[in-house]
């Protein structure tokens, strides 16, 4: 992902970047470099993104604990072990609940999240996180070795005080800034279409085929995390995307009529005497056949 630039640990050369301005990132993966039993490449993928940003992104790495695990800083990012050391099935079941009241509490400008069906973790409401809409920064990878030139990570043409307080800061950071406020700017356009249209939805991100294209998935994904049955804990991710109303009777291809279905409640809702509706979008309605309905909300809002 980073192209083949030889990593190095953080060095002090970079204090005209205004190294005192950095975006404080918590992320929430169970996997550790250390674990003896998850130690996969998700674990390591993290650590050397990190290790990377170190002189621009405060990291915070929040992973399970096992026997031996000790808190601290490697290479300029932090590690937490939550939850008990062992043994694995408590390890895991532990660090979920401990995830989830850290991911509350602490103090943070951007949470990410690896998610398990094992360690189901959830965005708090309120917190910085939510949809916005997606952003994707792309960082040059010769950006992000540490001897770069700051020249490289502004634009040319584009001075580099770019905060939103008027400080310097640094180009990689300036520069997911304005993809971030390019990206509310869009949300707050989208919203006010939405609050305007029938059905609180103007279709805007609608698709004319069948299939949700990537962009609206991940959409769904985020907004629904699991299976829309009440108390299905299937994610979203390994779950079909169903069309409230089928495609063949005029459904859309839009946010507000896909949610998640994991494949057996899928089949479930074919069957005869089951009725789901989406009369918001993200809000469904099931009924069952003896006639009881409940109610699923999204898991994460529109920020
Ligand atoms: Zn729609
Ligand atoms: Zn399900």
């Amino acid at each position: 992902m980073f192209g083949a630039s030889e990593p190095r640990p953080p060095d002090d050369s970079s204090q005209h970047d205004g190294a005192a301005l950095r975006l404080k990132v918590l992320h929430v993966i169970y996997d550790d470099p250390g674990n003896p039993w998850v130690a996969g490449g998700g674990a390591v993928r993290v650590f050397e993104l990190y290790r990377r940003l170190a002189d621009r992104v405060e990291a915070t790495v929040a992973t399970g604990s096992y026997p031996g695990a000790r808190d601290g800083v490697r290479n300029g990012v932090r590690y937490l072990h939550l939850g008990a050391r062992g043994p694995y099935a408590w390890s895991r079941a532990s660090y979920a609940a401990a995830a989830n009241r850290l991911l509350r509490k602490a103090d943070y400008d951007a949470a990410v999240f690896d998610f398990s069906s094992y360690t189901p973790i959830f965005m708090p409401r309120g917190r910085p996180s939510g949809i916005t809409d997606r952003v994707t920064v792309t960082i040059p990878s010769a950006a992000l070795s540490q001897n770069a030139d700051s020249s490289l990570s502004t634009p040319p043409g584009e001075p580099a005080s770019d905060g939103l307080d008027g400080s310097q800061v640094p180009g990689i950071h300036a520069a997911v800034l304005r993809a971030a406020s390019r990206a509310a700017a869009r949300t707050e356009q989208a919203k006010a279409a939405d609050a305007a249209a029938p059905g609180e939805c103007a279709h805007v991100g609608a698709s004319a085929s069948y299939r949700p294209p990537p962009r609206l998935r991940e959409f769904i994904e985020v907004r629904d995390q699991t299976c829309r049955q009440p108390r299905c804990r299937q994610p979203a991710r390994q779950a079909d995307l169903d069309h409230t109303i089928p495609f063949d009777q005029g459904g859309k291809t839009c946010a507000c009529n896909l949610g998640p279905a994991c494949r057996a409640h899928h089949q479930i809702k074919q069957e005869a005497g089951w009725k789901l509706t989406q009369p918001r979008a993200g809000y469904f309605e099931l009924t069952t056949p003896a006639g009881r309905t409940y109610t699923t909300e999204p898991d994460a809002y529109p920020a």
